[in-house]
């Protein structure tokens, strides 16, 4: 989490519970140093989940990152404090692989690789092989980008994503673009009140069947 979000936490910790040792030396950087390394979104859910026991004083931290461990945020929920350059914000980027076949011929396989360079990425890591119910574990993981891609082509990805992102269209790319989208769209006719046909299935005093 960044520094902002760090102070987020240790105000919502100072806050919900009556008692804390941040004012003796050392004690909130070292909570701080700690926080920096970890996701804020998760951290909050463990804080929250912590509230609930109703304890008076403020958790130890390795009470707080076991809070942290058992805590799972909800994926959806998960949104990037600043943009994700590798990845686009998305969490994921999709790898092509040709694979070659004894009759010469080569067919593309795509796979989904987590970026582990933001919260949304690795809330979209996975390996079927951890499922806790062992009737369940499947061989599909999704390996982090790193795995498969170096500091270049990562750097290559960062570079394109900015580069798209800062793009700005041209009128006459926009024009283009609403001409091709124009073939494509027709206009949905409006309804005439002759052309609205009354209950096939369910009509008048019948009694709905559902
Ligand atoms: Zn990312």
């Amino acid at each position: 989490m960044t520094r902002v979000e760090v102070d987020k936490i240790i105000d919502k910790l100072t806050d919900s519970f009556n008692l804390n040792k941040f004012d003796e030396v050392g004690v909130q950087e070292a909570y701080c140093r700690k926080l920096l390394n970890l996701d804020y979104r998760q951290m909050e859910v463990a804080v929250d989940a912590l509230i609930e026991t109703d304890s008076k004083y403020v958790p130890p931290i390795s009470v707080l990152i076991k809070a942290y461990r058992d805590s799972k945020p909800n994926p959806a929920m998960i949104a990037n404090a600043e943009y994700c350059s590798v990845c686009d914000d998305k969490g994921y980027v999709l790898m092509t692989e040709y694979r070659k076949f004894t009759d010469n011929t080569t067919i593309p396989y795509q796979y989904v690789l987590h970026c582990n360079f933001c919260p949304v990425g690795r809330a979209q890591s996975y390996n079927g092989m951890d499922c806790k119910n062992a009737e369940c574990r499947t061989n599909y993981y999704t390996p982090p980008i790193t795995r498969y891609f170096d500091e270049n082509e990562i750097e290559n990805m960062r570079e394109s994503n900015i580069a798209r992102k800062n793009y700005k269209l041209t009128q006459f790319e926009i024009d283009e673009i609403k001409i091709v989208f124009k073939k494509f769209s027709y206009k949905i006719p409006e309804l005439r009140p002759f052309e609205i046909e009354h209950g096939d299935a369910w009509e008048g005093d019948e009694k709905c069947p559902f």
